[in-house]
């Protein structure tokens, strides 16, 4: 095929539940790629020589050589292509924000559209489950080294894969009763169903991963107390779990849940229902996973409040279309100001209406309230959902350094904290931010214990 031919394929677009299917249930909305349609996108990767979609992959995965093999039908040497640089391909497949990372970067982009390089991804991870292949190489010979990992999402599942590959004995400790830490109980399952970490947790356990759920490091158990059982390290993946909160008044009042707080209830199994009329307020992805499970538990007239325009929305554009095709309308440019009710119980929601100034340190325009346009809003429910922090529990009694956020104080360069034997990596040490990246550090992070664990060997001899 020549390069005009390939240009002229256009990008294949996945099939995708019906929105008035999708708001009753949380399957899975967007379906995977057939083996035509795969062949076909994968016809329109221009294999480039110096390929940036790698530049923009957090985990510099090798897309081109993914994407050639798959063309000639290897998908097996494909999916070891990926596993080669990502721990968690079925995942981040599914939920990285490719339009920000790899496909922002792809060549494509620049005239048109990128090629969809996640659906590829996923259609070669999806081919290796349901041919039943092995997902994941052997572990090595036990090395005589124990490392506790806190925390089971992507950072700590991440740690705990590669360091099982060296021989490294690990247990990861999750206050959970699930492990994936946001993949269960952030990510609603309609873009990742459960299946999918599942598998990624067998996998680990296959290579000897303990994994203990329901335990809070810092309240059952200490790192102290880690240390004294044996272990060599410790690596700290909390994540950042704590809502922020609006701070206006009337906040503590009954119909007010925070976005991760309620996300959690509900991954775990509660049926929260809070109303008809339900306020979300952000403009990222946490806001809209927020309104679009509050439509599919059964709220009808949910919308967000957001204090920008669309143009500085931090969703991806999948996610933000997807929500408007579902029903949930956006207020841009109002915040909320004061939460009303009466009895303890809200009913109103007093917001102001916002116009955009200079550009603040983000480099978006600051959102500047303008005085005098308060207006009510009618709810039976608020959920705030405008960033997480870091709790800081695990780390109870211990001086490990924080940063001015809250966050982990690391070495950049190997993550190790301002106690030599502790580590941290992910949401933890980043902030909020994606499943990539979080896993990027895990990978950091399992480099650096290793050093650290053959170091101590050194020394004791
Ligand atoms: C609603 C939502 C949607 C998101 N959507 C996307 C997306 O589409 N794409 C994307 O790339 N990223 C997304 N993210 C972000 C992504 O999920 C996180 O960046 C990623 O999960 C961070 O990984 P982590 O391992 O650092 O922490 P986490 O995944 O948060 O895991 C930390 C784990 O540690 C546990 N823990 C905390 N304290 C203790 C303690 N004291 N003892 C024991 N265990 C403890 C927590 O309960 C949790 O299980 C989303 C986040 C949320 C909240």
């Amino acid at each position: 095929m020549n390069l005009k031919e390939r240009m002229a394929i256009p990008r294949q677009n996945p099939v995708e539940l019906p929105v008035e299917e999708r708001i009753t249930n949380f399957k899975e909305v967007i379906k995977g790629y057939d083996a035509d349609m795969a062949n076909t996108e994968a016809n329109r990767c221009l294999q480039c020589k110096k390929p940036t979609c790698r530049k923009g992959c957090p985990l510099n995965n090798n897309i081109p050589e993914f994407i050639r093999l798959l063309r000639e039908g290897d998908i097996e040497s494909a999916y070891w292509t990926i596993r080669e640089t990502s721990s968690l391909p079925a995942v981040c497949s599914r939920v990285c924000p490719q339009e920000f990372q790899c496909e922002g970067h792809c060549i494509r982009a620049k005239k048109g559209e990128a090629v969809a390089i996640g659906m590829l991804e996923r259609y070669i991870v999806d081919w290796m489950v349901e041919n039943n292949k092995n997902l994941m190489t052997p572990c090595a010979l036990p090395i005589n080294k124990r490392v506790a990992i806190v925390g089971a999402g992507p950072a700590g599942m991440t740690v705990a894969y590669y360091l099982a590959h060296e021989g490294v004995s690990c247990t990861i400790f999750d206050n959970l009763p699930v492990p994936g830490g946001m993949l269960s109980v952030g990510i609603p399952p309609y873009r990742l169903p459960r299946a999918i970490t599942d598998a990624e947790f067998d996998a680990l356990r296959a290579c000897g991963v303990k994994i203990k759920n329901n335990v809070t490091i810092g309240k059952d158990k200490t790192l102290n107390q880690l240390k004294e059982e044996g272990f060599d390290a410790v690596f700290l993946g909390v994540g950042a779990h704590c809502s922020r909160r609006l701070n206006i008044p009337g906040e503590d009042m009954d119909g007010v849940i925070h976005g991760v707080d309620y996300l959690r209830r509900v991954n775990l199994g509660e049926r929260l229902e809070l109303g008809d009329r339900v306020v979300v307020v952000g403009g990222g992805n946490v806001a809209i996973d927020v309104a679009r499970t509050a439509l599919r538990i059964g709220s009808r007239d949910v919308f967000i409040l957001y204090r920008r325009t669309k143009a500085e929305m931090p969703a991806s554009k999948t996610e933000i279309h997807h929500l408007e095709e579902e029903g949930v309308k956006i207020e841009f440019l109002a915040a909320p100001v004061a939460i009303h009710g009466k009895e303890g119980r809200l009913d109103r929601i007093e917001c102001i209406r916002m116009k955009l100034g200079e550009p603040d340190a983000s480099g978006r325009r600051r959102p500047i309230p303008i005085s005098g346009s308060n207006f009510m809003i009618e709810a039976d429910a608020i959920i705030p959902a405008i960033s997480q922090m870091v709790d800081d529990t695990a780390a109870k009694g211990l001086n490990v350094k924080r940063t001015r956020w809250g966050t982990f104080e690391t070495d950049p360069d190997t993550l190790q904290t301002s106690i030599p034997w502790i580590f941290a990596g992910g949401d933890d040490v980043l902030g909020p931010q994606t499943v990539a990246k979080a896993s990027y550090q895990g990978k950091i992070a399992a480099r650096s214990i290793m050093r650290f664990l053959k170091d101590n060997q050194v020394n004791e001899t």
